[in-house]
């Protein structure tokens, strides 16, 4: 029989990873099944101790249970330790290993698939959630410069920007600063919403990167009007999915292909 794993998360119908997770299978010869589980809002561990007593060998976890995941893990990687947020989990017998990969999929995304240099970048995340969180680590780990956090409720920015010893910034008093690089790691573009950054932040020639993916956001739409290149995240969303299927399978499938396919290229 094959090897069972799944997407787990609230909502889930939309995912995409089973496709991905589909071609990447079919590519390398491995034998898997991959499916969609929707988890009650207060019902995680309950639906996963179900998978796993069926025999379920991973899971990707998503929005809202990564921290929850997090939590259920005996084991760590020490991107999960850092990040405190887990997207990635291994079952064998008792023992549950949990990883991040969301970190490293953003760092490939932008360095093969985007072309962009991250050394010595001038960086503004925006957003202080559990995206936020799982993508710093691995940011600054690939060597950007100087990085401020940016996020509507200041104080979240403020934790966040301690513990990796960067710089926390309301919106609004980032008036007339420069950046390389702007990542939106927020949910707004879900409510059809841009996150409230001055105008004058946007210049032509810098990168927007907005994490979310399947259809043009508020964000990407000004950016693009500004100057700046845009990319969607449906790149990152295929290299943390390689990036998952390694650390279930040890090998490591082609994203270019996968990501043309999406794309419908
Ligand atoms: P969380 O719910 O943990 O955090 C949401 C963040 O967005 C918070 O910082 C919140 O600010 C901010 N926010 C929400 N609405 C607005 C708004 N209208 N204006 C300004 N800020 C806003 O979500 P996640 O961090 O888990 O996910 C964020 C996004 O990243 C999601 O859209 C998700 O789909 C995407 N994502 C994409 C991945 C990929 O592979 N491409 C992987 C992981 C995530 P506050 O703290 O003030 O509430």
């Amino acid at each position: 029989m094959a090897d069972r794993y799944a997407v787990i998360g609230n909502p889930v119908a939309h995912s995409k990873s089973p496709q991905i997770h589909a071609e990447f299978a079919r590519a390398t010869g491995e034998q898997l099944e991959y499916g969609r589980i929707e988890a009650p809002l207060e019902g995680f561990e309950h639906t996963l101790a179900q998978f796993r007593d069926a025999g379920g060998k991973g899971l990707n976890v998503t929005v809202p249970f990564k921290e929850a995941a997090f939590r259920y893990c005996s084991e760590l990687s020490a991107r999960a330790r850092a990040a405190q947020v887990v997207n990635t989990l291994v079952f064998s017998g008792a023992r549950v290993f949990g990883d991040t990969t969301d970190g490293v999929g953003l760092v490939r995304d932008l360095e093969r698939n985007v072309g962009e240099t991250l050394a010595a970048k001038a960086l503004l995340l925006m957003g202080a959630g559990g995206a936020a969180r799982g993508v710093l680590p691995a940011l600054l780990e690939a060597g950007v410069g100087r990085v401020v956090i940016a996020n509507r409720t200041l104080a979240r920015a403020e934790t966040l920007a301690q513990r990796y010893g960067v710089i926390a910034c309301a919106y609004g008093a980032l008036e007339g600063h420069a950046f390389d690089i702007v990542i939106n790691a927020t949910s707004a573009g879900l409510a059809n919403e841009a996150p409230p950054l001055p105008a004058s932040v946007l210049r032509p020639g810098a990168l927007a990167y907005d994490m979310l993916y399947g259809g043009d956001t508020p964000f990407l739409a000004t950016a693009r009007n500004a100057g700046m290149r845009t990319s969607d995240g449906l790149g990152m969303l295929v290299e943390q999915a390689a990036e998952s299927f390694f650390v279930w399978r040890g090998v490591r499938p082609e994203t270019r292909p996968v990501l043309e396919y999406l794309r419908g290229r």
